[in-house]
């Protein structure tokens, strides 16, 4: 096993992964960015060495300056936990040239499946269900004319029918994609489309895909060694997303039956198989109302929404991570595997359901995490971390484990009425109306939940009143900031403050 490892992160995934080196004896090394000297990630970690800089790019995205603190150090592995720079092949290439082990799939591998026209036809090729769609080849194939290129493009969208979904190759984050519902649309939507892929991702190739109505996104967890073996941990369904981005997340899925599942799970298989693909992935399907499934994308890393996969399999992904970076073999077999009751996944966000999600920042007045049989808490901030524009608005992650569905929504829900963060604005209350409304409990999901319940962005006017408690924390805060709410304006009643139920209010005005 490694001595030391560097996590080359930070927020609620870097603390995550502290946790599990400190518990396999491995000292954890945390880098940070000058906004983030004071941040739970570095108090969590062994040791903990600045990046000079506060942006990303000038700190998290610098492969120079982390590997040179790995060097200097000693390190012997680094964790890229997701987003940054797990998914750069740079990067992991160059720990590899630096002699030091990253922790997950090989540089190849990670090139490949980072473009989604070559895994589409690496997995078609494989024999893995595709969504039917065609490549936008102009820039592969530079004596082509863009316009001759729509042309071609044009009559297979019409082949596959309308509306059609353009995407970029190098896409991410729910980023890059647009809807094209009629033909007069398609050249232009091409054109913007490459415009946007290529100042967001340096690339502008695009492809299209035909796109699927009320789809739900189901995904498979996979694992692969060094010694050939390759398993799937099963599925997590993440259809509730606002912009293509996932906000909450569960295991099992209530689509699928027992057989679909097998399918799913052996054409995930198949996929990792063909790539070869070792350590920790995922991947993604849609799959259509009539049960039909087909892949979409592989993401070469740890899932932001790995917990209820470890919830419901009683096995620690990142400690597997490691254990497999170093060689050894995996530690579980596909005939050991079991799905063991029901995990929720909700993704606390600094941002405003109210007002389009707009993302928010201040400081964090009061911190207080629920506690329970059933209950974790991954979170990458404490009272008085400071949220910025820098960096991504993702706080914390509250995940509920019971045996039963039903019973994991009650827990969930008793928990979110119990989670105090005050002083951002956040997403807490909106999560409790959407897994307790009546859709979700019935397990009516698809990825266009939240504009079908549109309701759940305004004021749910059954909800409860607030426990006692909560406006005790509420007052506690106001006097602690000095008498002022703390995230509503000056002189604003208690009930606007960002606390669950007493926020209805604030959350929808700010
Ligand atoms: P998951 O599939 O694990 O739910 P997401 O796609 O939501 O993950 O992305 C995980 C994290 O990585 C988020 O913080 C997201 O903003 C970031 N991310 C993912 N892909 C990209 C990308 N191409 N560019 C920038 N950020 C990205
Ligand atoms: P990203 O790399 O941004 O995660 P994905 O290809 O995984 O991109 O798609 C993200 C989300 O966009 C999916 O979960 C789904 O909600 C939606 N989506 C993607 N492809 C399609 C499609 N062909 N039809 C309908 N929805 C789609
Ligand atoms: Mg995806």
């Amino acid at each position: 096993m490694f001595r030391k490892v560097l996590i080359a992160n930070r927020g609620e995934i870097a603390v995550r992964i502290s946790q599990t080196l400190q518990q396999m004896g491995v000292t954890a090394v945390a880098v940070y960015s000058e906004p983030d000297r004071g941040a739970l990630h570095v108090a969590s970690a062994d040791e903990a060495y600045p990046l000079d800089g506060s942006t990303s790019a000038e700190t998290y995205l610098r492969i120079d300056k982390i590997i040179d603190v790995a060097r200097r150090h000693g390190v012997d592995a680094i964790h890229p936990g997701f987003g940054f720079l797990s998914e750069n092949e740079d990067f992991a290439q160059t720990c590899q040239d630096a002699g030091i082990t990253f922790v997950g799939p090989s540089p190849a591998v990670i090139r490949d499946m980072g473009d989604k026209i070559i895994a589409k036809e690496k997995f078609a090729a494989a024999g893995v269900p595709v969504v039917p769609g065609a490549t936008f080849s102009a820039v592969e194939e530079p004596r082509t004319s863009v316009r001759a290129a729509i042309d071609t493009v044009r009559i297979r969208a019409a082949e596959i029918g309308y509306p059609i979904l353009v995407k970029a190759a190098a896409g991410g984050g729910g980023k890059g994609m647009r809807v094209v519902k009629s033909e007069t649309e398609l050249g232009d939507a091409i054109d913007s489309a490459r415009r946007e892929a290529g100042a967001a991702f340096g690339d502008p190739r695009v492809f299209i895909e035909k796109y699927i109505s009320r789809p739900r996104h189901i995904e498979f967890q996979i694992f692969g060694d060094a010694h050939g073996n390759v398993v799937h941990l099963f599925e997590r369904e993440c259809s509730i997303q606002r912009r293509h981005q996932k906000i909450v997340e569960e295991s099992p899925s209530t689509a699928l039956s027992a057989d679909l599942r097998a399918r799913m799970g052996e054409a995930a298989v198949r996929a990792a198989k063909a790539i070869g693909y070792t350590n920790a992935g995922t991947v993604e399907f849609i799959l259509d109302e009539s049960g039909a499934f087909y892949f979409l994308e592989v993401n070469t890393r740890l899932q932001v929404e790995h917990p209820v996969t470890e919830m419901v399999v009683g096995h620690d992904l990142v400690r597997a991570q490691l254990l497999v970076a170093a060689g050894d073999r995996m530690p579980f077999e596909q005939d050991q595997l079991r799905q063991s009751g029901h995990a929720i996944e909700c993704r606390i966000y600094a941002e405003n359901p109210g007002a389009n999600f707009v993302p928010s920042t201040g400081r964090i007045q009061q911190y207080a995490a629920p506690a329970s049989p059933g209950i974790r808490v991954d979170s990458g901030v404490r009272a008085g971390s400071d949220v910025t524009v820098h960096y991504d608005p993702m706080l914390a992650k509250l995940i509920a484990w019971a045996q039963s569905r039903e019973a994991a929504i009650d827990r969930m829900a008793w928990a979110l009425r119990r989670f105090v963060l005050l002083g951002v604005t956040t997403n807490i209350e909106f999560l409790h109306d959407v897994v307790t409304h009546p859709a979700h409990r019935a397990g009516d999901l698809h990825t266009h939940f939240l504009d079908e319940h549109a309701e759940l962005l305004t004021r749910n006017p059954s909800t409860p009143p607030p426990p006692a408690a909560f406006a005790a924390a509420a007052l506690a805060a106001r006097i602690a900031s000095g008498g002022r709410p703390a995230t509503a304006s000056p002189g604003a009643p208690l009930e606007s403050m960002s606390c669950p139920w007493n926020t209805h209010g604030a959350w929808r005005a700010f």
